[in-house]
């Protein structure tokens, strides 16, 4: 039987149960901790808060998150295998980069054509996150990542469109795609990923459902992707009720069969810095990982979305992305 990685190692496909297809544990840059972290930053005490999080989604029924924290976002993979000791949750983790605009300077001058004239260097190292594992910890990444934030991708963004959709090529790891409902750059995914060769059938179109309309989502649906209607309890970008409604429709014209659920959620975010405890109850208050189970899928049930489509959307849809080799 076909297996994903997680952090405690390979899991069998057909036991990854409810799924969470975008949560973070933690977004947390090493450097901001490193210099500027020391009032607001406690690595006993926040990792506690997480297990105890994770337990506790766990006892709600969730039995997988996929976590797409990769560099940009503050990827550690150490920190995640004491997590992971510590809670009966699947934790699947990710290669990728998260930038909305400029490439890091570390690839800057490396690649084809550049000073340091070699293999894209950003192939070589999500690949190896993916074969061999991740910064010598063995745990392996099941998937890629990558941002489309703005209207129009720089060409550093671009650039690593193109080295996900490649290292999917050699690999067959599926990718999540941050991208803008706004903007609706899930089209300017859709085109890139289709031009380097990518199985559509294995890209989630990250934060999808941050929009309701409904011609922009089916356009994109009706090429094999999968929307992600992954920020439930930000509703500062897309009220509950209105995602609720998206849902029911998009249930409704036949569509369950393309779409993932998820909050975009996190134990806790540096870019709040100190404030994080304080603003985060009041201004996000259902920002957290079990507003699905107690609030949205009743709410869904309730609107006319069947239990088998919840189904469909939080167990047979993640099984069947990460399922390796062609559209099943
Ligand atoms: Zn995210």
């Amino acid at each position: 039987m076909a297996s994903v990685e997680t952090v405690r190692g390979p899991v069998e496909l057909e036991s990854l149960g409810q799924t969470l297809m975008h949560e973070h544990v933690f977004v947390l840059s090493t450097e901001h901790v490193q210099n500027y972290g020391s009032d607001w930053w406690d690595e006993e005490a926040r990792v506690a808060d997480a297990i105890a999080k994770l337990n506790s989604v766990h006892e709600k029924g969730i039995s997988t998150i996929v976590d797409p924290t990769v560099w940009g976002l503050g990827r550690d993979i150490p920190r995640m295998q004491r997590i992971a000791a510590q809670t009966p949750l699947n934790i699947i983790v990710a290669a990728g980069l998260y930038v909305y605009e400029e490439l890091p300077h570390q690839y800057a001058y490396r690649g084809p054509g550049l000073l340091l004239d070699v293999p894209e260097p950003m192939v070589t190292d999500f690949s190896r996150d993916i074969t061999e594992g991740i910064a010598g910890t063995g745990v392996k990444a099941a998937f890629l990542k990558f941002a489309l934030e703005t209207p129009e991708p720089s060409p550093g963004v671009e650039r690593i469109a193109r080295a996900v959709a490649r290292t999917h090529v050699e690999t067959g790891a599926p990718i999540t795609v941050h991208t803008s409902g706004p903007h609706q750059t899930g089209r300017i995914a859709v085109r890139i990923l289709r031009e380097e060769g990518v199985d559509l059938t294995k890209v989630v179109i990250g934060h999808a459902g941050d929009s309701n309309d409904l011609d922009y989502l089916t356009e994109l649906a009706d090429q094999g992707v999968l929307l992600g209607m992954d920020r439930f309890g930000l509703d500062l970008f897309n009220p509950t009720a209105e995602r609720v409604k998206t849902i029911t429709a998009l249930a409704t014209r036949g569509y369950a069969g393309h779409m993932v659920l998820a909050h975009d959620a996190n134990c806790f975010i540096d870019w709040l810095g100190g404030a994080h405890d304080a603003v985060r109850p009041a201004v996000m208050p259902n920002w957290h990982y079990e507003h699905i189970t107690d609030d949205v899928l009743p709410a869904l049930l309730e609107a006319g979305v069947t239990q088998a489509q919840i189904d469909t959307m939080m167990i047979e849809n993640p099984v069947r992305y990460f399922t390796p080799g062609g559209a099943a």
